[in-house]
C-alpha cells in the first residue's frame, strides 16, 4: 500500500512483510507501475538512456531509475508486493492447552469484593445513562471462593507451565468500593502471606474511591497495598462524585488523602496514583495541573464509556461527555502536559500499536527476530502463522477477575454474560476445551468481516463489545483500504512533527 504524509512525503506499507518505509519518489513511481498491472521488469528492459519525469519530484535520470529499480527487485525478492493471504493468516484458532497455560502465566487475580458502592457517581456504570445488564445489588464475595481460586491459581503458577518466573503476581480488590467489605480483605491477604508460590511474588493493588482510606490506611500501607484512587480533580471537576443523597464527597475525600501523604509521605510516593475520568466539568490541563501541584502525581485519564448508553439519556450523555484529544490540543502548554502524561495519552495508545503491528522494528522475542531474518528456498520470507482474529486478548493472558457471585472472567471491562467459568467455596469450574470453543465459534463469526478488513493487523478490538449475542455481529471498525491509508498517513504524520515519540515509545512502552 502507497501512502502520502500531510507533508507530502511517501511511504509504502505492506502488510505481507508488515514493513513501513518511507520511500523514495522514483520508487513510489515504480512502485506505482507495479500496483497498476504492469510488468516493470519489461518496462525497465525497454527505456532508453532518456531521464523521464515523475510526477511530484521532477526528472529522474536513468542511473538514478536504474537504482531505484534494483531496489524495487530486492523488495520483490524479499516478499514485498504479494498480496497478504488474510483467510489463512486468520484462520488462527484457540486450543484448550493455550489457554491453560496462558492462566498459568497471568499476571493478575482480581476479586469484585463488593458490588454496592458508598457514592452514586453520576456517570457511573451502573448509572442512570447506562442499558444496566447486571444490576448493583447487596452482594459481596465469599472468603472461602477467594481462597480456593487462590489454591487453584497457584497449583498452576507452580507447575512447568508457568514460564514467567520472578513476575510479580498481583492480587487485586475491586468494587463496587472494595474498603466496604474489609474484613474480605484483611482474610484473604493474611491467606495469601501463607501461600508459596515457587516461581512469582505475590503483590497487592486495589481501586478505591478513597471514602474509607481514612479508616484502613494503616493496613494498606502495612501489606505495601499498591493504590488506584478514583478522583476527578478540584472540588469542582469531581462534583460528578457524590453520594446517594447527592452532596458532594470531595472534601471527605480530598482529607483522607492529605492525611495519607502526611502521615506516609514515602508509601504515598511510590505506591499512590490516581485515575481520573473526563467529562464536561474538568479538562486534561485542569487536571495535569491539579495532579502535579497538589499530589506531584501524574493522573491516569480515561473517557466516560460510550457504549451501552440508553436511547432516554443521549441527550444528557453527550452533554456530559468530554474527549481527551480535544481538550488537550487545545492546551497552551500541550508540549509540556504532552512529556508528563506521555504513556498516558491517546495519542501514545495508538502510537504503540501502530508501531507494534506495522512498522516491522518490534519484535517481542529472538524467535521474531529469527524468523523476521529467515527465508524460504524461494528467497520468500516463511509464511506467516495464522493468527487468531480481532484484537481481542487471549482469555486470561492480563489478569484473571472473579465476580461477586464467583463468575470468572478475562477482565473487569467486559459484560458478565460473557463469563467463562464459575467458583464457589469448594472448586473452580473451568472447561479449557469450552472456552476454546466458545472463542473459535466468535472468531468464525467475525473472520468473514476481518479478512475484508484493512486493518486486520493492526486491529485492537475486543470482540466483548462487539454484541456477540447477535447471531451476525457487526463490526463498526471495519477499514477499507482507502480509510486505512488515512489512518497510516495520520500516524506518519504525527511522527514526522514529533519524532521524539517514537524514540519515547520504543524506549518506555512494554511492548507485549
Ligand atoms: S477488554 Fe477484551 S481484550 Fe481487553 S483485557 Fe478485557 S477481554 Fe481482553
Ligand atoms: S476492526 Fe473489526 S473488522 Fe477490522 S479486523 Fe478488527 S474486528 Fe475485524
Amino acid at each position: 500500500m502507497l501512502l502520502e504524509s500531510q507533508n507530502k512525503n511517501k511511504y509504502l506499507y505492506d502488510p505481507t512483510v508488515k514493513n513501513t518505509q518511507w520511500c523514495h519518489p522514483v520508487l513510489y513511481h515504480i512502485i506505482q507501475l507495479h500496483h497498476r498491472g504492469l510488468d516493470v521488469d519489461q518496462w525497465y528492459g525497454e527505456l532508453n538512456d532518456d531521464p523521464i519525469q515523475i510526477e511530484g519530484y521532477g526528472t529522474a535520470s536513468k542511473p538514478e531509475i536504474a537504482y531505484y529499480y534494483r531496489k524495487y527487485r530486492l523488495l520483490r525478492e524479499n516478499g514485498f508486493f504479494s498480496p497478504p493471504d488474510s483467510g489463512h493468516l486468520l484462520s488462527g484458532r484457540l486450543s484448550p492447552g493455550q489457554i491453560k497455560s496462558s492462566l498459568a502465566n497471568t499476571r493478575q487475580a482480581t476479586f469484585e469484593v463488593v458490588d454496592y458502592c458508598n457514592l452514586e457517581c453520576a456517570y457511573c456504570a451502573y448509572g442512570k445513562f447506562y442499558n444496566i445488564n447486571a444490576p448493583r445489588g447487596d452482594r459481596k464475595l465469599n472468603t472461602g471462593t477467594a481462597k480456593t481460586v487462590l489454591n487453584y491459581l497457584l497449583d498452576l503458577l507452580n507447575s512447568p507451565l508457568n514460564q514467567s518466573h520472578h513476575q510479580v503476581f498481583y492480587i487485586g480488590f475491586y468494587g463496587g468500593e472494595p474498603l466496604l467489605n474489609f474484613p474480605f480483605i484483611r482474610e484473604v491477604v493474611a491467606y495469601a502471606h501463607q501461600l508459596k508460590p515457587v516461581h512469582n511474588h505475590f503483590r497487592f493493588n486495589m481501586t478505591t474511591n478513597g471514602l474509607l482510606l481514612g479508616k484502613y490506611m494503616d493496613f494498606l500501607v502495612e501489606h505495601d497495598f499498591d493504590l488506584l484512587i478514583s478522583l476527578d480533580g478540584d472540588e469542582y471537576s469531581n462534583s460528578y462524585r457524590v453520594f446517594k443523597d447527592g452532596t458532594p464527597a470531595y472534601s471527605e475525600i480530598i482529607k483522607n488523602i492529605d492525611t495519607l501523604a502526611a502521615k506516609y509521605p514515602s508509601y504515598f510516593q511510590t505506591n499512590v496514583n490516581f485515575n481520573a475520568v473526563i467529562h464536561n466539568r474538568n479538562t486534561v490541563p485542569g487536571l495535569h495541573s491539579y495532579f502535579k501541584t497538589r499530589f506531584g502525581k501524574i493522573p491516569s485519564i480515561g473517557e466516560l464509556n460510550s457504549s451501552g448508553v440508553a436511547a432516554a439519556m443521549r441527550e444528557e450523555f453527550l452533554k456530559t461527555y468530554a474527549n481527551i484529544g480535544t481538550t488537550l490540543f487545545q492546551a497552551e502548554d500541550y508540549s509540556l502536559i504532552e512529556k508528563d502524561m506521555f504513556l498516558n495519552l491517546p495519542n501514545t495508545r495508538g502510537m504503540k500499536s501502530f508501531l507494534q503491528q506495522c512498522s516491522g522494528f518490534i519484535f517481542n522475542d529472538y524467535n521474531e527476530v529469527a524468523a523476521a531474518g529467515n527465508k524460504t528456498e524461494a528467497g520468500k520470507p516463511p509464511k506467516q502463522t495464522a493468527q487468531i482474529p480481532t484484537g481481542t486478548c487471549i482469555p486470561f493472558s492480563r489478569k484473571v477477575f472473579i465476580t461477586v457471585q464467583g463468575k470468572i472472567l478475562p477482565c473487569e471491562r467486559i459484560g458478565q454474560q460473557y463469563s467463562l467459568g464459575m467458583a464457589d467455596e469448594k472448586k473452580v469450574d473451568l472447561d479449557f476445551e469450552k472456552i476454546a470453543d466458545t472463542y473459535n465459534s466468535y472468531f468464525d463469526r467475525l473472520k468473514k468481516q476481518c479478512c475484508s478488513c484493512a486493518n486486520w493487523e493492526a486491529c485492537l478490538q475486543c470482540i466483548f463489545y462487539l454484541n456477540m449475542d447477535h447471531p451476525q455481529p457487526r463490526c463498526s471498525g471495519l477499514l477499507n483500504d482507502e480509510e486505512f491509508a488515512r489512518y497510516l498517513s495520520t500516524q506518519l504524520s504525527y511522527l514526522e512533527k514529533n519524532p521524539q515519540t517514537y524514540f519515547k515509545v520504543m524506549k518506555e512502552v512494554r511492548l507485549v
